[in-house]
Formats: structure tokens, sequence, C-alpha cells
């Protein structure tokens, strides 16, 4: 592609990147190109093909090569483009924190309904290691009663997720709290109890890394991915911890990895597993635990 080239059409200009991207091993190669074109056109992906004969002002063709150019080297479409979509709602992303994924919403499919009649004034949710803010943001937006607590280990990615809710109308009903899983002592000297404790926590073993997309490998925070050996480190150490402060007949929903399921069905004492629900691509996801 050269600058020069005065015939440069939003549609060429995408063809030309897809067949580049595809080359490069991108996996949606003509959908990013879309996406990155629309964003430096500052319109829809829509629109590109409304006005597909317009020429590209310099500067944008400019900033559009720049941007191919970090996809190329298989940075995230999501953090180029500095935000992406999480149940319907417009979720901020940088490099501190992990990008939402759809499979996540199952999670928070999962637990709107378990709030039942909770989701009133008294409801009180716990998302531990809450990163973008996506699920507590998702939580709120559809149980307008309840309170929200959302801990993360990292204060840059507090600080999005605050951002995140300030954009999505909810921040009065999120508390933000910089805690490495949760400050249990704080919430049992305040003999605090939570209706639902929800969490996406790191849960990919250590020795798999090396096998990983690139765009999560070398991209994405390893404090938001890694859980050790097994991956299971801190799903035990939530299974252990989190049940104390759940109050009667509340529920933990936790995401997890493949094969963790099999290993956590029978693992708890002090919480029954409920149910597993899986994934687009089969895997046991979404563990559900109820409180006696
Ligand atoms: N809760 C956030 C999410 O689901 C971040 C999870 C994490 O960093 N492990 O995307």
């Amino acid at each position: 592609m050269s600058g020069e080239d005065p015939a440069w059409t939003p549609l060429k200009l995408i063809q030309w990147t897809a067949e580049f991207f595809e080359k490069k091993g991108i996996p949606n190669p003509r959908l990013d190109a879309e996406l990155l074109l629309a964003h430096v056109l500052r319109c829809k992906r829509i629109d590109l093909y409304t006005g597909h004969e317009k020429r590209i002002a310099e500067k944008d063709l400019a900033k559009y090569k720049d941007l191919i150019r970090r996809r190329a080297a298989r940075e995230p479409l999501q953090y180029i483009i500095g935000e992406t979509e999480f149940w319907g709602l417009k979720i901020k992303v940088t490099p501190d924190v992990l990008i939402p994924r759809p499979e996540t919403e199952l999670l928070v499919e999962e637990a709107i309904p378990v709030m039942g009649e909770r989701a009133g004034v008294r409801g009180q949710i716990l998302d531990i290691g809450t990163g973008s803010g996506c699920i507590a943001i998702a939580l709120a937006k559809n149980l307008p009663g309840t309170k929200i607590v959302a801990t993360d280990i990292s204060k840059e990615a507090l600080s999005l997720a605050r951002e995140n809710a300030e954009l999505n109308g909810v921040v009065d009903r999120i508390e933000f709290v910089l805690a490495d899983i949760a400050p249990w002592r704080v919430f049992e000297a305040e003999g605090r109890r939570f209706d639902l404790i929800v969490s996406n926590p790191p849960y990919i073993p250590t020795g798999d890394f090396p096998h990983l997309q690139p765009e999560v490998r070398d991209f994405e925070p390893r404090k938001a991915l890694d859980g050790g050996l097994d991956g299971l480190t801190v799903i035990r150490k939530i299974l252990e911890e989190a049940p104390p402060r759940i109050g009667p007949e509340g529920f933990l929903i936790l995401e997890a990895g493949e094969g963790h399921a099999a290993l956590l069905k029978e693992k708890s004492q002090s919480i029954r597993f409920l149910s597993v629900k899986k994934d687009y691509g089969g895997t046991e996801r979404i563990l559900t635990f109820k409180k006696a």
C-alpha cells in the first residue's frame, strides 16, 4: 500500500488489508480490516460500504496504516480500538485488563436469574477480579436494586472499571475495592454477607502459555490469566474463602477452564455444587454453587 496512491477507497483498502491479514495468519482478516477502518473514519462498519467509492484522506490513511501494522503484530483489535462490547454494553479496554469474552456473558446469564427476589433493594453482590468491570456493570444494569462490590488486585484495572461504570451509568451502585481476592476481614468485621459472589478468575495452567494465541499470550495481562500449575490456584482460594461470606440460599458462580468442572464438582465442603453450563465450544465453563 502506498500513501501516494490517490485511488484508495474504503472497499479497496479493506480488500488489500484482508489479504494482508490473511497472509499474516490473523483469525478474522476481513472483519478486522473493516473494524479498524471504521474506527479511523469514525463511522459504523456498515457505512464503509455506503461510501465505498469515497477517497480516503491522507491523514486517515497514515493512521490506518499504523493500526494495520499493530494488528499484524498480533496486538488484539480491542486494545487498538480501545473498546469492546459485552452484554450489549460498551466497555473500554486497555492492556491493564482482560478483554471481556463471550463465554463470560454466559456467567452473567446464569447470575441474573439466581438473584430472584433479592434483585430488590437488599441484593448484595461481590465480583472478584473485576478487570474492566464488565461483569459487575452488566449485573448492575440488569439487577437495578442491587449493590455491588467489585475487587481487583490492580489499581489500573479498578480505575478503568470505575470509568466503565460511569460510562454505563451505574457507578453509584458499585463500590470498587483494591484487594487480592477480597477484603474478607473487613467484610467479617462489618458482618457483611453476599447473596451472590461471582468471579472470572485467572484459570489458565502456567504450562499452557506457550500454546496460547499471541494476542492473549503477548498482550493480555498475565495476572488476569495465569492460574498456576493446574490453573486452579485462585479458584481453590475462592472456594475456600468465599462460602463463609455468602448468606443463606446465596450463590457462588465461577468461570473455569477445560477439565476444571470435573475436579471441582465434589470439592467444596462448605458450599454445594449445583450445576455447570457449557460454553459455545462444549467446554464445561460456568460453575454454580449454592449455600445451604
Ligand atoms: N472480570 C473480568 C472479566 O471477566 C476480568 C477477569 C480477569 O481479569 N480474570 O473479563
